[in-house]
């Protein structure tokens, strides 16, 4: 998707914006002699930035507006190190709100739905960003915050909701939930509006089964407003995104070229009109892809594929850059084969070449050795990577509630 000239115009005015505010960016530009961009080539010649820029500015050197004019901030947790902080305007959550009333919209959702809110409301832009949309809307939010899995089944059943908005693992255990007790036949949800992240199909099949549901993908960033700017629409076939608050652009993770349309990458956005932290060339970490053509649905935002997962997750063995996204995948066609895996990666310095071992759980009914053979095979066929295989039995690999790092790469050590 080239930048057209009314993003220009606005790409434009955000760096003068930016330049006159004095703010962290504002430096960056002038050192890099930056004063406004005319032409597509101008626009690809500004430097992307990074989380680890906004780390720096902590906590309100990004802030590109006067104090009296910021009203809100939001914050993204950081795993490691500080937090970053984002200065909203009056205008940015009325624009926030407004694309979140447009993703609900999108959805089929109506002034007459009531929505069930479980992303947790404070610092994250999840909840109150979700709140903010139905209210836009003029549905009836029911906003209950994350946990207390009692009380949301309570309030389900008796307020009658009709939407749940969650992440996957929660519409998981809700599902779960209400099937264990016997309650579908009690609720009235009708559509789910999931924070968009890697998850299985299993995983989104289960969920919409067990509480027939129609589901919907909401994509957003802390960085970038928040959940709210781009949601798939019934044809389920990529997640339309608001070109006209966003642009966004798909690079190489590595390399940082930008990639053709329709090519897998990492998700880089420039915001067109964010008055209190404007960021143009954003790296999201996101791995996704634009799909081509048009959605028969008839609205013209652009579309990106549901995320594949994050470039920081990515690993590179003999010179192939490969994605745990890509390996589930293969692993998803292998019959009897458990969703947990070990990757370990190594040299092996007398042959100079790195040697790659996958270790997979199998359930006790299947020739471990023939699924081994299958998964070499399936590696060869589609990464063009011939790894060691070892099937162990199921629940011998670690468990973890938070992320389980899967791979583990010997060559750094
Ligand atoms: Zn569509």
């Amino acid at each position: 998707m080239k930048i057209s000239n009314k993003q220009l115009k606005l790409v434009d005015r955000q760096i003068k914006r930016i330049i006159e505010s004095g703010n962290y960016y504002s430096e960056v530009y002038k050192k890099a002699g930056i004063t406004g961009v005319s032409t597509p080539e101008d626009f690809e010649k500004i430097p992307f930035t990074d989380k680890a820029d906004l780390r720096n500015a902590y906590p309100l050197g990004i802030q590109a507006v006067p104090d009296e004019k910021v009203v809100r901030i939001h914050s993204s947790s950081g795993t490691t190190g500080k937090p970053v902080i984002i200065p909203y305007t009056a205008k940015d959550v009325e624009d926030w709100a407004e694309m979140f009333a447009r993703c609900y919209r999108i959805a089929g959702i109506t002034a007459s739905d009531r929505i069930q809110i479980t992303p947790g409301y404070g610092l994250w832009t999840a909840g109150i960003g979700f709140q903010a949309g139905c209210e836009k809307l003029g549905a009836m939010a029911i906003p209950m915050g994350p946990g207390n899995t009692e009380k949301q089944l309570q309030m389900m059943i008796d307020l009658k909701s009709t939407v749940i908005c969650a992440t996957s693992s929660y519409a998981l255990l809700l599902a779960e939930e209400i099937n264990r007790r016997g309650l579908k036949d009690k609720i009235c949800l009708k559509k789910g509006v999931i924070g968009s992240e890697r998850w299985s199909d299993a995983k989104r099949n289960y969920i919409a089964r067990e509480l027939g549901i129609e589901l919907f993908d909401i994509y957003g960033l802390t960085e970038i407003y928040g959940p709210g700017i781009g949601i798939n629409c019934a044809e389920q076939t990529g997640m339309h995104v608001f070109d006209d608050y966003l642009y966004l652009e798909i690079i190489d993770p590595v390399t940082g070229e930008v990639l053709p349309d329709g090519e897998e990458g990492e998700i880089v956005i420039t915001t067109l009109v964010k008055e209190g932290a404007p960021l143009i060339r954003f790296r999201t970490h996101d791995l996704s892809r634009i799909i081509l053509g048009e959605c028969s649905c008839g609205l013209s935002y652009p579309r990106i594929d549901t995320i594949k997962g994050r470039s920081d997750d990515m690993f590179k063995v003999r010179g192939v850059n490969m994605f745990p996204s890509q390996v589930e995948e293969i692993l998803g066609m292998v019959d009897g084969v458990s969703s947990e895996y070990k990757i370990d990666v190594a040299h092996d310095d007398i042959r100079n070449r790195d040697i790659i071992m996958v270790t997979v759980e199998a359930e006790g009914r299947v020739d471990f050795t023939k699924t081994a053979e299958t998964i070499k095979n399936l590696f060869r066929s589609r990464m063009q990577i011939t790894p060691n295989v070892a099937v162990v039995s199921l629940n011998t690999l670690p468990r973890s509630e938070k992320k389980t790092q899967r791979v583990f790469d010997h060559r750094k050590e």
